[in-house]
């Protein structure tokens, strides 16, 4: 893993984080300049740059990341929500580890636990 990586380092919990869930490869936690009332972010432990660097070995594991994502939702009961990933620079990537954002939170009964 690449030392300086953000989020390898909140993978190997050596950076805090608020983290919502976690099973397998998989980590979400929360966005620490939230742009909706819940923004999440979907992380695989392994280190992958974007989705421009994928592998064909690794379509599962953004499945899991998909798949994650709507369990997730569910959990905080959102009935509708946004999932994004940014694509290297010129996509508005920051962050080079791969990431897929959820947004949601702007229903006002939905259960938001902030
Ligand atoms: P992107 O533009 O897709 O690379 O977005 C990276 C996201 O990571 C941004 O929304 C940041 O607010 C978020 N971010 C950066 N550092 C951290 C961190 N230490 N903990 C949580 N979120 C972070
Ligand atoms: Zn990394």
């Amino acid at each position: 893993m690449p030392e300086e990586c953000i989020f390898c380092q909140i993978s190997h919990k050596t950076q805090a984080a608020e983290i919502v869930f976690e099973r397998g490869n998989i980590l979400v936690f929360k966005d620490i300049k939230p742009k909706a009332p819940v923004h999440l972010l979907i992380v695989p432990k392994k280190h992958v740059e974007s989705i421009i660097s994928l592998e064909a070995e690794d379509k599962e594991m953004v499945a899991d990341i998909v798949y994650t994502a709507k369990e997730v939702a569910k959990q905080y009961g959102l009935k509708g929500y946004r999932l994004s990933f940014n694509v290297g620079r010129e996509g508005g990537q920051i962050v080079d580890h791969l990431h897929m954002h959820l947004l949601g939170g702007w229903e006002k009964d939905s259960q938001v636990s902030e």
